[in-house]
């Protein structure tokens, strides 16, 4: 089924003979947004995509949003011959992990997340894209609109906490912004993408412009008020959600249904932000935007007099014919870790470390957030009560962080906060449970409501050791070298984590509910799908790779918009910032375009 009736627009002839104002690097998040505002502001913009592009009908085939288990000959599973990699894999092996497999197709472990058949024609297959070097679990989505198309949608805002980290607790560097140079961009993205959830008046998680929350279910209320308690704070999930709708004809707003909580896939009615739905076809309904999907980008190539950026060096993704596109201005945004990628590749006699890498920073100072520890729990006030869809809504709760803000913990600095969720899923844990006939399939359906869960995202510190250079050896399936991976989990991290059991085992039992399993394992690195850092901005050229508008301190016609220019990682899920900092940086853009500046 399908509730959005509207073509997608038409594509515009891509003219390579022609000089765009500007050329975009990837549509996800941030590609996506760059569009968007680039194009408001009249700029005439071509957008290079490496990998392919699903019409309207084709993507939301993919998702299959309202497909039952039952419904599908492998109850969602991959067909024969792909692999999903796993835990172990990953702990065990070193990358890269698809080398000497025997399966046809391997995918990052999100394709074993519960529905791998949702998600197979939109994450990379290993054996073409490989890296090495450390463990690592990186997860991508090479499709129009990256990896929007599938995320989890927990979007919240940074506040003065983590822009001012270093003033707060003495490490690292403090970002060149505050929260109020920010918030009224966060803003511009709630109104123009719409976000669901609850003001708390949290001077650590600053609230959004909401739209209707997402209902919370009687255990998390339990939950929320035993919290409150504590002087902590469980709120519905804040989600990158349109509930009440936006001004866009290619998206619908949620009516809670279909099976938004029970596997990594997007949202086929696109009430879930999307950067195609949300940010492109808008963008190429100006007429300013130009796409060109499967083209994948090599090089930022420099002009010889200036070492400005003249344009694009890229291959066909299909016939690796080798192009090249020509624009005023380069904006790279094909997330954090392949911008870099990108950056290191594009190596010229003006600068022979890589462009806009005179301080050496490019691929350092990488951080994410560490997950693993978490609970599950049994609130027994709900065996045998009447069931409730909690499927069927974009997300459960969210507990925000609590540590070190007015307090001092002894063994880690920053904090983290919990994602969770309780109620009736559509595999219901219960169905663990020993036994067969009909005492079976009544604990089944007694039990099946009563669980609830969360799980923990911790700050990683950003630490110029951990970074990723250009493997000297190994090429990707286009013949381009791939990323070297030099990072593991420092020893705040690891105290952090051993903190997020205990303080969850503390809160369940807080809060009545019988504690069922507490995870302790560290899940590897890579593994929250939030990576940022590795080009991040600051005041000093020779500490950092761009300025506060994102735009790079050695060469001015050339900004980076992703994840890459976070200076640290927060505990708080990145996308949304990684929006907002992009629209008001391509502001800035604007008006230095006007003025004749870059
Ligand atoms: C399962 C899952 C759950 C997630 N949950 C959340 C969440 O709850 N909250 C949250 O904030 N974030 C979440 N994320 C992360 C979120 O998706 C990313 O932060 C966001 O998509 C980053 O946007 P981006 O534009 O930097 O990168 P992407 O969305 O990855 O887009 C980058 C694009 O660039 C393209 N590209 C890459 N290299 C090249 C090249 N050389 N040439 C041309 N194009 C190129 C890629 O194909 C891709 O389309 C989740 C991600 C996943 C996969
Ligand atoms: S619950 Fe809402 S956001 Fe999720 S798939 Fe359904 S309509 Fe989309």
């Amino acid at each position: 089924m399908t509730l959005i009736k509207v073509a997608p627009p038409l594509d515009q002839e891509v003219d390579l003979t022609k000089t765009y104002d500007a050329v975009i690097v990837g549509s996800g998040a941030a590609g996506g947004m760059a569009a968007h505002v680039l194009t408001e502001l009249g700029l005439k913009v071509l957008l290079l995509e490496a990998g392919k592009k699903f019409s309207l009908p084709e993507i939301n085939a993919e998702l299959r949003s309202m497909q039952w288990p039952y419904d599908h000959p492998r109850r969602g599973d991959f067909p024969p011959g792909n692999h999903a990699l796993s835990f172990n894999e990953y702990q065990i092996r070193k990358p890269p992990y698809a080398k000497g497999s025997a399966f046809r197709h391997v995918y990052s472990y999100v394709g074993g997340w519960g529905g791998s058949d949702y998600v197979k024609n939109i994450l990379v297959d290993e054996k073409e894209h490989p890296y090495t070097g450390t463990k690592y679990a990186w997860v991508r989505a090479r499709l129009l609109g990256g990896k929007t198309n599938i995320w989890g949608r927990l979007a919240l805002r940074l506040s003065d906490y983590d822009f001012k980290g270093k003033t707060h607790d003495g490490y690292g560097e403090d970002w060149p912004i505050s929260y109020a140079d920010i918030a009224p961009y966060y803003d511009k993205v709630d109104t123009y993408l719409g976000i669901s959830g609850h003001k708390e008046n949290l001077p650590h998680l600053p609230d959004s412009l909401f739209q209707r929350p997402v209902k919370l279910n009687i255990a998390e209320v339990q939950l929320r008020q035993k919290l409150a308690g504590m002087g902590r704070v469980l709120t519905p999930y804040r989600a990158g959600v349109t509930t009440d709708g936006v001004k866009n004809k290619y998206r619908n707003h949620c009516m809670g249904r279909g099976a938004c909580n029970r596997r990594p896939g997007g949202c086929d009615i696109h009430a879930a932000f999307d950067s195609p739905t949300g940010l492109i076809y808008p963008a190429m309904d100006t007429g300013n935007l130009t796409l060109r999907t499967n083209s994948t980008c090599h090089e930022v190539l420099v002009d010889k007099n200036t070492g400005k950026a003249r344009g694009i060096g890229f291959v066909d993704s299909v016939t690796k014919k080798s192009l090249e596109a020509k624009a005023k201005v380069v904006i790279v945004a094909a997330s954090t870790l392949e911008s870099a990628r990108l950056l290191l590749l594009s190596k010229s006699p003006q600068h022979p470390n890589g462009i806009g890498n005179s301080s050496g920073h490019v691929g350092h100072n990488f951080c994410e957030h560490v997950m693993g520890p978490g609970i599950t729990g049994l609130v027994k006030e709900q065996v045998g009560k009447s069931h409730t869809l909690d499927d069927g809504r974009p997300g459960g709760f969210y507990v925000p962080r609590f540590r070190n803000l007015t307090d001092k913990q002894p063994g880690f600095i920053r904090g983290y906060g919990f994602e969770g969720g309780s109620g009736d899923e559509i595999f219901p844990s219960s169905a663990d449970a020993p036994g067969f006939g009909a005492a079976y399939k009544k604990h089944v359906r007694d039990y099946a409501g009563a669980y609830i869960s969360m799980g923990a995202f911790g700050e990683v510190l950003p630490r110029y050791e951990n970074y990723m250079d250009l493997d000297p050896v190994v090429k990707d399936a286009w013949g381009i070298p791939v990323l070297r991976f030099h990072y593991e989990f420092g020893d705040n991290e690891k105290k952090m984590a051993e903190d997020m059991a205990v303080s969850a085992k503390e809160m369940f039992e807080e809060a009545g509910i019988e504690v069922i399993g507490v995870d302790r394992e560290v899940l590897t690195e890579g593994w929250s799908i939030h990576e940022l850092g590795t080009a991040r901005m600051g005041s000093d050229p020779k500490t950092s790779v761009l300025n506060q508008f994102q735009q790079s301190h050695d060469v001015k016609n050339l900004f980076v918009v992703d994840g890459s220019s976070h200076v640290s990682a927060s505990c708080q899920n990145p996308t949304w910032t990684i929006m907002a900092l992009c629209w008001r940086s391509c502001e800035h853009l604007g008006d230095e375009f006007r003025k004749g500046n870059l």
